[in-house]
């Protein structure tokens, strides 16, 4: 069968149509018979795009699989999980209350190699703590309106396009508990490492063992344990290979705070297979490689100029997370 015989429109219209002829009321559940080729093949919901699996059903004997009962696929929401709109509307208020969080985490890290972490605002001293106005979109300190941490918004943001992520990746529940944990951590790394050009234990360590445990879960729960070993001797090979680059090049390789965001980003694109992993690197290499040059042409940097890295791999992860099966 091509493409065109899975229009579900037309192939709706067309059954609508035969229905009206045969003077029986279009719309009426059991009176519209989908064309056979029409029906899920290997749990591929039959509404989506060819080879887009329905997030709910996924069985072939699953209720709505079966032609008597194919228009309640319709109605039925856990085709088009992306568009319910109270699912939608928890997702985003969630988000909302993440951001004060992940802004103190930014504030706290972004701090020169070798001194502590911050605790308060730079100018007056004020505590930084959750509910403090410093934490909100505008970034200021509440006593001396200094700013604090990362761009007024930024946080939000990147939050948003998180979330967007999180929402478009075809993935599993336990899967998409191990994106979503990861891209918690890796949004105040992204802005650190923008900050201050690193990207710290505290944020880089529960990142990477969290994937790990989440994607076990997933292993334990899903397909079983070949995707987890393969997740971890990617994330262990990525890690090992930027790490020798630090070793082998001094300042001019990655950092070593890289190799242990590597780790993680190994493991999540490993998890789905070596091309993903490949495709992963392929645009974070590129991606960086457009930005490095688009910045060298304007002159805001010079080839001495250190770039950091960690937003790239951020990056790379997420599109090559969206292209993913
Ligand atoms: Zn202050």
């Amino acid at each position: 069968m091509d493409g065109g015989d899975r229009d579900p429109s037309g192939a709706l219209a067309a059954a609508d149509r035969r229905a009206a002829a045969a003077g029986q009321p279009s719309g009426r559940a059991d009176h519209v018979m989908l064309p056979a080729d029409l029906a899920p093949v290997d749990g591929y919901c039959p509404i989506r795009p060819l080879g887009a699996k329905c997030a709910g059903g996924n069985s072939p004997q699953s209720d709505h699989s079966r032609p008597e009962n194919s228009p309640d696929i319709l109605s039925r929401p856990d085709c088009y999980p992306e568009i319910r709109p109270r699912s939608r509307s928890v997702r985003v208020l969630a988000a909302l209350a993440l951001a004060p969080p992940l802004r103190l985490a930014v504030a706290r890290y972004a701090v020169p190699a070798g001194v502590a972490a911050r605790t308060g605002c730079d100018r007056c001293g004020t505590a930084l703590g959750l509910g403090g106005a410093a934490l909100g979109p505008a970034a200021r300190c509440p006593a001396c309106r200094a700013r604090v941490g990362a761009p007024p918004g930024s946080v939000e943001v990147i939050l948003g396009v998180a979330l967007a992520v999180l929402v478009l990746v075809d993935a599993t529940l336990a899967e998409r508990a191990a994106i979503a944990w990861w891209l918690g951590w890796a949004v105040p790394l992204l802005l650190v490492d923008l900050a201050v050009h690193r990207l710290p234990d505290p944020l880089t360590r529960p990142a990477t063992v969290g994937v790990l445990a989440l994607l076990g879960v997933a292993a334990a729960t899903g397909p079983g344990i070949n995707p987890w070993w393969r997740a971890l001797a990617a994330g262990a090979g990525l890690g090992l290979a930027f790490a020798a680059t630090t070793l082998l090049l001094g300042r001019r390789g990655f950092g070593l705070g890289d190799a242990k965001l590597a780790v993680g980003v190994g493991a999540l694109l490993g998890w789905y297979g070596w091309p993903v992993l490949l495709a992963g690197l392929v645009l974070t290499f590129a991606s960086s490689a457009v930005a490095s040059l688009g910045l060298l042409l304007a002159r805001k940097v010079n080839w001495s100029s250190h770039l950091p890295f960690g937003p790239f791999l951020v990056l790379g992860t997420c599109a090559a997370l969206l292209l993913a099966r």
